[in-house]
């Protein structure tokens, strides 16, 4: 009887909406049955990180946390190589999803408007690659491979895909043709860290121009999929009908998913729970239609940052992204050095340390440089 029921729900499911937002749960337990080390892992997250929160109660009045982001973008043909505005554009709403200038944060129902969180992590787009040397955050790979599944092709540059920065260092996205149905998926957290650590997004999901398709064109796959990368599980907890629990405290227990745009209140009293509010639809962890997304709770934002703290402490401290690169060396690495002089416009072939300079570039442009020693 339950087998039965299971395969109506997914049947129903793929009628009303042919995409899966999300493969996380899919991946974690192939993961999990690959590698007993992760699974073990895995198995003690929930409780380090209640652990974690009742230790450091006053982990809000931490500073704002910038994460540094790099873009692997596989393609096999232009409209796969997404532009650079368009990734872009996927961090503006990162930025403006996780501290709450989202626009659309005046649509989050009144009775949740004081529990919605500004989370105070950002992403930036790295700056310093792992050698050390200045990038642009942009790893653009040409590739023969076609869509890719949940499999390890896609962190493989052998076999088609594009092997990671250091997990620990980077948050690493990679965006490509994904298997049809599927619109992401992201590694949760654990002690054991491996290859592959990040997300994993269709070139059709990925920010809020250019290539993006209605109803997943507002970049909040990547904002769900973070959620999952930072710990935090869908707000129905998993399963079909399940009821489950999401190990927050200030979200919903709700029966199920929701698709499309559900109207407020959806579903109340659900799950054997007086709950006059219904689902919390809106949040980012549910699979609405990007446009109906619009919160974190502080629940969900504390247990992200008992992720970062716990298991990814090198997003807390470093300087991949504002680093040695200023702007404008990034904006004009095309330039070539024409020659370098010293403040009496003397040549200078070999360069002293603690003595301003000028280099002279093909573009005409002049900066003034002191290597401090
Ligand atoms: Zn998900
Ligand atoms: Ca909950």
């Amino acid at each position: 009887m339950k087998k039965i029921l299971t395969i109506l729900l997914a049947g129903a499911t793929l009628f009303l909406n042919a995409q899966e937002r999300c493969g996380t749960t899919a991946i974690t337990e192939k993961m999990m049955l690959e590698n007993p080390e992760y699974a073990n892992a895995r198995s003690k997250v929930n409780q380090q990180t209640e652990k974690w929160i009742e230790n450091n109660p006053n982990h809000s009045e931490k500073t704002i946390i910038t994460i540094p982001v790099v873009v692997h973008v596989l393609y096999s043909n232009n409209n796969q190589n997404i532009s650079d505005a368009q990734i872009l554009s996927q961090i503006d709403v990162l930025n403006e999803d996780f501290r709450r200038t989202n626009v659309d944060a005046i649509n989050t129902p009144s009775v949740w408007q004081s529990i919605a969180a500004d989370s105070e992590i950002e992403f930036c787009m790295a700056t310093t690659d792992p050698n050390g040397q200045p990038t642009d955050g942009i790893d653009r790979v040409q590739t023969t491979h076609g869509a890719f599944g949940m499999n390890s092709d896609v962190h493989s540059t052998s076999a088609g895909g594009a092997d990671d920065w250091p997990n620990d260092d980077y948050l690493n996205i990679w965006v490509c043709n994904i298997e049809t149905g599927l619109l992401g998926y992201a590694t949760p957290p654990s002690n054991w860290t491996g290859d592959g650590d990040g997300l994993v997004i269709g070139y059709q999901y990925f920010g809020r121009i250019g290539t993006v398709q209605s109803p997943y064109n507002k970049g909040r796959t990547a904002t769900h999929e973070i959620g999952h990368w930072l710990n935090l599980d869908h707000v129905w907890g998993g399963g079909w009908g399940s009821c489950g629990d999401d190990n927050v405290s200030d979200t919903p227990t709700q029966e199920q998913e929701n698709y499309s745009c559900p109207g407020y209140p959806h579903n109340p009293n659900s799950c054997s729970t007086t709950n006059p509010d219904g689902d919390m639809f809106m949040n980012y962890m549910d699979y609405t239609n990007d446009a109906c997304m619009n919160l974190f709770t502080n629940g969900q934002k504390t247990r992200m940052l008992a992720a970062i703290n716990q298991y990814r402490p090198n997003m807390l401290n470093h300087d991949l992204c504002a680093g040695t690169v200023g702007v404008s060396e990034t904006l004009n690495q095309k330039r070539e050095l024409i020659k370098i002089v010293d403040v009496l416009g003397r040549t200078i072939n070999q360069q002293p340390t603690n003595t301003p300079l000028l280099y002279l570039y093909d573009d005409g442009s002049v900066e003034k440089k002191i290597i401090v020693e």
